[in-house]
């Protein structure tokens, strides 16, 4: 049986699509591996073209693209970082003429929220925002066991209801939602019923201050080298 091919830019040491050449030279795109998704799949990347021939989903792409570009600055010496991911959301949500944004925000980041909150309406946003434990339904209703409770068996614990997050959002007809800190597998139920376009401010991470690349920086040192023990799956 022949191992298929599947694409891998994760492994690209080429990267042919990042080429360095001047705007009047076309990029070759022969030299990239055959693990490479320009090579495998030339029909979905030409299709693609045509999605982005829509008028909306092109002004979303420029605008994402100015965003982009807004966020570095030329200075003697090389190239400078200059907005963090905040003001980014702030001049993206006004690019797009964004009014009411609707924060979808996690208990354990309540604080967070009302600062992001307090920034966000300072800037002349309306803010609709929801908690995760909207609903104060039971964890066991989904299923949980009692064992299975974060504050012990004995304790109520109201499950996270990030479909309910989006569908509260969804009725107060926002522009664009935000998420604050929802753990993983919440965001991805809120991303599934989501009807707005969305963006992530942070993602949760508990042992890292919500910063999950930490953790991948201190692979090569001892303190999260378990991460790259190899396991049986
Ligand atoms: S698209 Fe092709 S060239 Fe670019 S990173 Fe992926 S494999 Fe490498």
């Amino acid at each position: 049986m022949t191992e298929e091919i599947h694409s891998m830019c994760s492994r690209c040491a080429k990267r042919t699509c990042t080429p360095f050449i001047k705007s009047n030279e076309a990029p070759v795109k022969d030299g990239a591996p055959d693990f490479c998704p320009m090579k495998l799949m030339p029909d979905v990347l030409e299709n693609v073209k045509e999605e982005y021939r829509k008028p909306d989903v092109q002004e979303f792409a420029r605008l994402a693209s100015v965003q982009e570009y807004e966020c570095y600055e030329r200075v003697d010496g090389g190239m400078r970082t200059k907005n963090p991911r905040i003001l980014e959301l702030i001049q993206f949500a006004k690019k797009n003429d964004y009014h009411k944004l609707g924060l979808a925000f996690c208990g354990g980041l309540a604080k967070e929220a009302q600062m992001l909150t307090d920034v966000l309406e300072n800037k002349g946003f309306e803010v609709i925002s929801v908690c995760c434990k909207v609903g104060a339904e039971p964890k066991e209703s989904i299923g949980i066991r009692s064992e299975e409770k974060i504050m012990g068996p004995d304790n109520f614990e109201s499950m996270c209801n990030p479909i309910a997050q989006a569908e509260l959002l969804n009725r107060q007809n926002i522009d664009f939602a935000v998420l604050l800190g929802l753990c993983i597998g919440h965001d991805t139920l809120f991303i599934k019923y989501c009807e707005s376009p969305m963006t992530v401010i942070a993602v949760k991470d508990r042992v890292t201050g919500h910063n999950p690349l930490a953790a991948l920086y201190l692979t090569s040192s001892m303190y999260y080298s378990r991460l790259m023990t190899k396991e049986e799956y």
